[in-house]
């Protein structure tokens, strides 16, 4: 089956074309037959699509909104120009598979989108405000570009959680909001953690119930996750996407009192102060410079600027904490800490600040091999004598999100 894989944003599409089958999950042989991504929706948006083994092609057109951006994917995979030999018209295209951000309490796996699962995510909008309105916007272009014939899966992004104990996603706070408002922790990143743990037991030949492992995700949006017998048991990541680790632009665990005092003290609005700590805190509000992990590493360096440093140690430290504090609670059982995400795959430097320190929990980094794996390396990083093993692992969501989506669609249970 080929199946088009969807990410939107609030002004972006990511895509990926991928063929799969049964078989082909077998032998863990899916073909991802091309990628791109539409940015600026709204204005003159910039649309790049890269054909597996082929040139990067890219082109700025105008695109109003979602509907006029899937559109003009639909339009350009089919042509000849994209350089898709599989896709020569729609009907090639047999599924597509959402990433969607939030399913609340109501969806623990991937499932076929019919107008009952469509109500259900917009139920979950209040969750999620920014985010869930974007995967419902892909969802209702594809209903009114290829058709109801075509079906479409949703992939949550909360599902991998939906194990998690009420001791790890209940919130100190009067129980009877949890019961009135479903106020809680559910997590976010979960198709990667999942992912990342399909990857660390493929590599070792193991059982679901035997990977026990502590994933950590660091892109822009940063998470840990703990994972005990192959399901979620603690995230960082809570109510929404900004507890936590701190992040790009997201200040993560924050008390929650200073939000009253900035209320007072800078008279902002509670839409403002939101906007503050998701847009404008984290490695940028610290730095004062940018976001970007590569860029604050250069400032280091370069210009021995003080603040980027400081973001960066805050940045590692707080994963640091994350670990031993996932480590400890589940009782030393973790075998493994398994580093991805933009920052995780691509930075030894990075990964080496965070581990200096974990020795304490039996985790010995070996310099060398973590050195050498970068550019989006899979490998294992740690001493072959370190109790607590070490790797690198680059996600891959899509591919997940392209298998849940052939299961589903076939109705082929998954193992995993
Ligand atoms: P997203 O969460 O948006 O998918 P990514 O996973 O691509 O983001 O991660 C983006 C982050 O990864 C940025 O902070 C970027 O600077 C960082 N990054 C990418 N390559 C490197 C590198 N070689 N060294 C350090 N940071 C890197």
């Amino acid at each position: 089956m080929n199946i088009l894989v969807l990410n939107c944003g609030s002004s972006s599409v990511k895509f990926q074309i991928i063929e799969t089958d049964l078989e082909l999950i077998k032998q863990n042989n899916d073909k991802r037959l091309a990628r791109g991504v539409i940015e600026r929706i709204g204005s003159q948006a910039l649309i790049t699509l890269q054909p597996e083994g082929g040139k990067q092609i890219k082109k700025a057109r105008p695109l109003r909104d979602h509907r006029d951006a899937i559109d003009f994917i639909l339009r350009w995979i089919i042509s000849p120009d994209s350089q898709i030999n599989q896709i020569q018209s729609l009907s090639d295209i047999d599924a597509v598979g959402h990433r969607v951000v939030h399913g609340g309490e109501k969806f623990s796996k991937s499932v076929q989108i019919n107008m009952e699962i469509i109500s259900g995510i917009e139920d979950c909008i209040e969750l999620a405000p920014l985010h869930n309105p974007a995967g419902l916007k892909g969802i209702k272009a594809i209903t009114d570009l290829l058709g109801m014939a075509v079906p479409q899966v949703a992939v949550f992004d909360t599902a991998f959680h939906s194990t998690m104990p009420d001791t790890s996603y209940l919130y100190g706070l009067p129980y009877h909001l949890y019961r009135r408002y479903k106020i809680r922790r559910y997590g976010f990143h979960g198709t990667s953690h999942r992912y990342i743990s399909y990857r660390y037991r493929q590599e070792h030949g193991l059982k679901l119930k035997d990977v026990n492992i502590i994933s950590v995700h660091l892109g822009n949006g940063c998470s840990a996750c703990s994972i005990l017998r192959g399901e979620s048991y603690d995230t960082s990541m809570g109510f929404t996407p900004l507890e936590g680790l701190l992040m790009g632009t997201r200040a993560g665990d924050i008390d929650a009192s200073i939000l009253e005092f900035l209320y007072h003290k800078e008279g902002l609005s509670f839409g403002e102060i939101d906007t503050l700590l998701n847009k404008r805190s984290g490695l940028l509000g610290i730095s004062g410079l940018t976001n970007d992990m590569r860029e604050l590493l250069e400032e280091e360096a370069e210009n021995q600027d003080r603040r980027a440093k400081l973001a960066i140690d805050i940045f590692c430290k707080r994963v640091r904490k994350y670990i031993g504090a996932y480590y400890v609670d589940t009782a030393g059982k973790a075998d493994a800490v398994i580093f991805t995400g933009g920052i995780g795959e691509n930075s030894p430097v990075i990964r080496e600040r965070i581990c200096n320190g974990l020795e304490s929990i039996g985790l010995k980094l070996d310099k060398n091999k973590n050195n050498k794996t970068h550019s989006r390396k899979s490998g294992k990083i740690s001493t072959e004598d370190s109790r607590l093993s070490a790797f690198v692992f680059p996600t891959n969501e899509e591919l997940l999100i392209a298998r849940d989506t052939l299961r589903v669609v076939k109705n082929v249970p998954r193992r995993w």
